[in-house]
């Protein structure tokens, strides 16, 4: 077997160029129309990772230039209450995008909440409405980790056109919609699992691997098929991915670093979207 060191996925460095373009947009809307985009964050409870990530996405957002609003209710809240703040963002005019972030304490029923995000302002591509758009190639948001894993790979000319691939996982917010997503820019694609037998061997057979599993260094080095695109959406506690890193890297062709792969697209991908939503809504037409 010819072993060989693969070529980075730098998602740190295309999420800068995605956020720079994304700054020039939030100017050009202001200038347009006086208005500045704004995203609004709701965040239940106080899980210290969620905390943190949804911080994180106000810190960029306010970066681009735009108005961040924070909404946080307590881990008790109810699914009535969850509602009503999503309804008030829903009519206010300042607010042009709605994160709710993933996920809510188990009292609360979180597909309802996303749902009723209206689709418009779901920046995050959480809903129902959205996931239909997407796979149907319509006008919707992408749900932001396969969306961003998409960009990362366009950057570096990674069509999926034709490749076999398999995506690991087969979550609403990433594991289905990333397979939709390869689906529609046609390549022939496999949805692995918990229940999937013989899973290494149906990973050995991809030209291109997507793990969404949620378990450290899951994905092995001998399942991966020489010279195969490797994007490890993982990020487990200790900055781990879901792949095992230099195995896999050593087989690979390409391959996603954690951290500063997908992480960052994720959210690059929720701010740009978000600008796209304010041009919408405002009736802006952006150039790139
Ligand atoms: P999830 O909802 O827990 O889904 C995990 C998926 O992996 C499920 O579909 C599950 O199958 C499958 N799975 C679990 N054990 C498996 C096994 N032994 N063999 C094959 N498949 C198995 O997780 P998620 O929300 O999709 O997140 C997945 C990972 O991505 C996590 O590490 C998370 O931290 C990360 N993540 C990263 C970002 C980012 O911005 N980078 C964003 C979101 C999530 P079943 O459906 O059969 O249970």
């Amino acid at each position: 077997m010819q072993h060989s060191t693969a070529q980075i996925l730098d998602g740190k460095a295309v999420a800068a160029e995605v956020l720079e373009r994304t700054t020039r947009q939030v100017e050009a809307i202001r200038e347009a129309t006086g208005q500045v985009p704004g995203l609004a964050t709701v965040l239940v409870g106080a899980d210290p990772a969620s905390v943190t990530y949804t911080r994180m996405k106000r810190k960029r957002a306010e970066a681009v230039g735009m108005r961040s609003m924070r909404i946080e209710l307590p881990d008790t809240a109810s699914t009535g209450e969850v509602l009503e703040a999503i309804d008030r963002l829903n009519r206010d005019e300042q607010v042009h995008g709605i994160l709710l972030q993933h996920p809510v304490p188990k009292q609360v029923d979180e597909r309802r909440a996303f749902d009723a995000i209206r689709p418009e302002k779901d920046v995050d591509g959480v809903t129902v409405a959205s996931f239909g758009a997407m796979a149907f190639g319509g006008a919707g948001f992408a749900s932001c980790t396969p969306g961003g894993i998409m960009t990362l790979l366009a950057h570096y000319g990674i069509d999926p056109a034709g490749r076999r691939a398999v995506v690991i996982g087969r979550s609403p917010i990433l594991g289905k919609p990333m397979a939709m997503l390869l689906l529609g820019a046609n390549a022939t694609v496999t949805i692995c699992h918990s229940r999937t037998r013989e899973l290494g061997q149906v990973v050995s057979e991809a030209d291109l691997v997507v793990a969404a599993v949620g378990r450290p260094r899951f994905v092995q080095g001998d399942w991966i098929r020489p010279g195969a695109v490797v994007v490890d959406a993982g990020y487990n506690e200790g900055n781990v991915g879901d792949v095992d890193y230099d195995p896999c890297a050593a087989r690979a062709g390409w391959i996603t670093p954690v951290p500063g792969g997908v992480g960052p697209m994720t959210i690059a991908t929720l701010i740009s979207q978000t600008a796209r939503a304010a041009a919408r809504q405002l009736d802006v037409t952006l150039e790139n």
